[in-house]
């Protein structure tokens, strides 16, 4: 008897945990954000003015709004503790997106066609094009010009060294891990332009430093989710979120908040 009590326990257990873990792993993703009660959002921590520290040590930009903008949407409330932040960079978004720790790239990330092939991209939130950054006293007008002579940075994993590869094939390249990084390149003269987004170069200007106005793409800034039977509800929410701070001229005031350049 006692024996059949103990067996009965063990299924009753059993079936609890599985029943519950089954439940679990059918949540859609947005189901999961919401169960969780808070967004976890991959996002750049040294690339003024989109996401940077500022001198209070704050993660501030105009990524890090739009990220708080989409989950006052999505929950409904405007509460800071919906969103926690992980910072990204362009070299490890992709798989800090794909691997599950972040739900979602507020990461200057434009959509591009190989991009698409493997992850979702919401509404476009920015236009952006890529320049190059030189320094004042430089000559240089056009990206060809490292086909023949010169040094040209850029940031590795990014839709610039695509750009550079393409348009410059004879290039010197010097990859960069951030723009942090090429920007010293170039101050220390190992280089001389760094080729990147516009809207990111021009936090970089400085009284020695300015942006050829010649831009060798136009890029959308997207909101990246991951690919999956799962990721359909969270895109959906995203997209009513973008049409809703676009609606009522949230964007707008983001990006005059921000944008500068
Ligand atoms: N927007 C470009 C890209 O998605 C470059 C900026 C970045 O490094 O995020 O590759």
């Amino acid at each position: 008897m006692k024996k059949y009590i103990v067996l009965t326990f063990v299924f009753l257990i059993s079936f609890f945990l599985f029943g519950c873990s089954k439940k679990q792993e059918e949540l859609n993703d947005l189901q999961v954000v919401k169960n969780r009660g808070y967004i976890i959002v991959g996002v750049k921590t040294d690339s003024p003015p989109f996401g940077f520290y500022d001198k209070k040590n704050r993660l501030v930009g105009f990524d890090i709004d739009i990220a708080y903008a989409l989950a006052e949407r999505i929950f409904g409330e405007n509460s800071p503790a919906n969103v926690q932040f992980v910072p990204v960079n362009a070299q490890n978004r992709i798989s800090k997106l794909n691997s599950g720790e972040v739900d979602v790239l507020v990461a200057t990330m434009s959509v591009n066609n190989k991009r698409k092939l493997i992850l979702e991209f919401s509404t476009p939130y920015f236009v952006a094009n890529q320049k190059i950054l030189i320094r004042k006293t430089s000559k240089i007008t056009h990206l060809q010009y490292f086909n023949k002579e010169g040094r040209l940075a850029v940031i590795m994993g990014t839709t610039g060294e695509k750009i550079a590869r393409l348009v410059a094939p004879n290039a010197n390249l010097i990859g960069a891990k951030s723009y942090l990084e090429a920007y010293n390149l170039l101050v220390n003269k190992q280089v001389d332009a760094v080729l990147g987004d516009d809207c990111i170069l021009g936090g970089y200007i400085n009284d020695d430093l300015k942006i050829v106005n010649h831009p060798y793409s136009r890029e959308y800034y997207a909101v990246a989710i991951r690919k999956s039977g799962k990721s359909k509800e969270l895109l959906n929410s995203v997209n009513s979120a973008i049409v809703a701070i676009l609606d009522d001229k949230k964007l707008n005031l983001i990006t005059k908040k921000w944008i500068l350049y």
